[in-house]
């Protein structure tokens, strides 16, 4: 019943999306971005699709939410035909989160995973008004609590959560295999319309750190 042929096209029309997107990356005007991205850290999405580690993130990190989306979709679909515990235990979740406010939802795949609101630097004024904050304020109070999991219901959930542990590595290692092929359009990307923009900004800067004739 698992059908993996399918990731190879979902990785081919999502590296066609990034391809599209790349040429108006442009360096962002805001700060550096304060904390590690836990999604593109050591990611072995990067090595197999030959980015290297001096990429500037935002442009790592849209091809990578990409393939996360069809990892999850993948995981999602899986659990949903074959997982019934843990699916009802997620669809259980879900139904307590929403009717509030989320400021992950519907991101585009560039800003998904990242802190909603920037990081208030060290020493100045926190915002007074962040997304966060406001999602806090409109989640809705929680429905009574379930009847607690019965031993065996647990011990279905917890094989079904390991079930679709091994599916989502099995779908990560079909997405690095698929992406492999594109290595050479990813890079090319890379060196016409990021490092040009890069090359430019070192100018810029080399020129500005010159001592006055
Ligand atoms: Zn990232």
């Amino acid at each position: 019943m698992i059908v993996m042929g399918s990731i190879d096209e979902r990785v081919n029309v999502a590296v066609d999306a990034w391809l599209r997107w790349v040429p108006r990356w442009e360096p962002g005007t805001h700060r550096g971005r304060a904390r590690l991205c836990r999604r593109c850290t050591g990611s072995p999405i990067l090595a197999a699709a030959g980015i290297a580690a001096d990429v500037p993130h935002q442009v790592t990190h849209a091809l990578v939410s990409r393939m996360q989306r069809i990892i999850d979709k993948d995981v999602d679909d899986f659990t949903e035909a074959e997982l019934p515990t843990l699916h009802a235990e997620l669809t259980g979740a879900e139904l307590w989160r929403s009717g509030g406010y989320d400021p992950a939802a519907g991101l585009d795949p560039e800003y998904e995973g990242l802190e909603p609101d920037p990081d208030p630097g060290e020493g100045e004024q926190p915002f007074l008004f962040t997304l966060a904050g406001l999602a806090e304020e409109s989640r809705p109070e929680p429905p009574l609590p379930r009847p607690p999991l019965s031993a065996e219901e647990k011990r279905r959930l917890r094989n079904e959560i390991e079930l679709a542990d091994e599916r989502a590595a099995a779908a990560g290692r079909e997405v690095c295999f698929a992406l492999v092929g594109h290595k050479p359009r990813i890079e090319a990307a890379i060196q016409r319309f990021v490092e040009p923009q890069i090359q430019a900004m070192l100018d810029e800067l080399s020129r500005n750190l010159e001592p006055p004739q």
